[in-house]
């Protein structure tokens, strides 16, 4: 009989978990059954994935450097990547803050319910975290980006999953001098970069039998942690209008698809549906990472020399949902709370700051709201009234969190698609004999 496919395997891990979350938080008992037994099967799964990111990335940049002969190549696909990834996300970006300007989702917002809210939310100690993480990543210099991504240690950077940067740094630097000894030299370590590279691809395969039951740990969590539905049907408004941005999005890399790689779109999303409904489970670009390498390379047919690069890359610094969310998210606590500085020219400075806040923010839940306090800092939003706008914004974080991550992650696969056609690397995808399902 032929076996289920795992995207299936996965969505009905999904609709179980949340059904079983739903019945579990109005059971006696419920919650704590599902934080003690339930959730930590989803946080395995998470290290997992999480375990085999950082040699996924240097085994397969360093193979798709080394394979690349000339790096006249490397210099072409880095320059078309960073483009691509900064026009799509400026086009998020335009997207939100057309949406928010229109829709208005702030006008409906009672003073009742910012008192609500704010009574909710403003103590809780998880914004407090984000406002200060935020000073501490505001009071850098304007080069720190660019110290920050070489490290000091290569063996540190490795042992450290927030230092992708300085990993990727380090793995393009070896890549590229490989090409330049003779390939005599080089040949023993490309053999071994190889090697590793497809254990490592295999080792995704394995992890992802667990991802049924993985996805069923981690939404039961997501569910028996959620906010009471009052407050989530007050927000109902701001987050249909970030909802409907991100749509959009996948509409424009659809569109994007047809033009430029001749492929349907709904090819595309069908094969790359395992990373997607990973990244919606996880909330994390970067615990994605290996699923969303795997799924592009052997069921895209992107070749290693572009995927090894662009993916890394695009889910540190290329986050188009984030930076859709965040100037929906900035404008929305302005209509409510500062209305006078909704001018033209903060809104422009929003695109600037909200284009800057998503290649910053760390591949990681959450991270999307600690810019996002960067962005409203930077246009003058009253201090004192920070904490409350937040809070605002606080009970349907996680919800908009997931679904932005599932845009961050079709992003970078779809920009990994266009610019491996342009270089003539996109080739008829070969899966290999057992994937995804013993
Ligand atoms: N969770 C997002 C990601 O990992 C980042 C964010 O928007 O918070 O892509």
């Amino acid at each position: 009989m032929k076996k289920l496919a795992l995207h299936w395997q996965i969505v009905i891990g999904m609709v179980v978990g949340i059904l079983f979350g739903y019945i579990m938080a109005v059971t006696s008992g419920g919650a704590g059954f599902v934080a003690n037994w339930i959730k930590p099967i989803g946080t395995i799964f998470i290290n997992l994935l999480k375990l085999i990111a950082v040699p996924l990335i240097i085994a397969s940049l360093i193979k798709g450097i080394s394979d690349l002969k000339d790096i006249s190549k490397f210099k072409s696909i880095g320059g078309r990547t960073i483009i691509i990834y900064i026009a799509t996300t400026v086009v998020a970006i335009v997207i939100g803050l057309t949406l928010v300007n229109i829709i208005q989702p702030g006008s409906g917002i009672t003073q009742e319910t910012i008192d609500k809210l704010t009574t909710t939310y403003a103590g809780n100690t998880k914004i407090a975290e984000r406002i200060s993480e935020a000073s501490r990543q505001k009071s850098a210099g304007p080069l720190q980006f660019l110290i920050d991504m070489v490290p000091q240690n290569a063996i540190s950077a490795m042992s450290n999953n927030k230092m992708m940067l300085q990993v990727i740094f380090f793995s393009i630097f070896l890549g590229i001098c490989m090409l330049l000894v003779p390939e005599k030299e080089s040949k023993p370590l490309k053999k071994f970069f190889d090697s590793l590279n497809s254990v490592i691809l295999k080792m995704v395969d394995v992890i992802m039998l667990m991802a049924p039951i993985a996805v069923f740990a981690l939404l039961a969590n997501v569910v028996v942690s959620a906010d009471d539905s009052d407050v989530l049907l007050a927000l109902l408004k701001y987050a249909s209008v970030v909802v409907l941005g991100l749509l959009l999005m996948v509409a424009v890399y659809c569109i994007l698809l047809s033009v430029y790689t001749k492929k349907s779109p709904l090819w595309f999303l069908k094969q790359i549906s395992p990373a997607q409904l990973l990244a919606f489970s996880t909330s994390s670009s970067a615990a994605t990472l290996p699923v969303t390498m795997e799924r592009v390379e052997e069921h895209v047919g992107v070749d290693k020399e572009v995927s090894s690069f662009v993916l890394p890359v695009g889910a540190t610094i290329n986050m188009d949902g984030t930076s859709l969310y965040q100037a929906v998210a900035a404008v929305f606590i302005m209509q409510v709370l500062w209305p006078e500085g909704l001018t033209f020219s903060n809104q422009i400075s929003i695109v600037l700051t909200a284009l800057l806040a998503s290649i910053g923010s760390a591949a990681v839940p959450g991270a999307g709201m600690v810019m996002l306090v960067i962005v409203l800092e930077s246009v003058g939003f009253p201090a004192d009234r920070l904490a409350i706008g937040l809070a605002l914004i606080f009970a349907v974080d996680r919800p908009l969190d997931m679904l932005r991550t599932t845009i961050n992650v079709t992003g970078d696969a779809t920009v990994a698609t266009i610019v491996a056609k342009s270089v003539d690397k996109l080739k008829e995808p070969k899966v290999k004999n057992w994937d995804d399902q013993l």
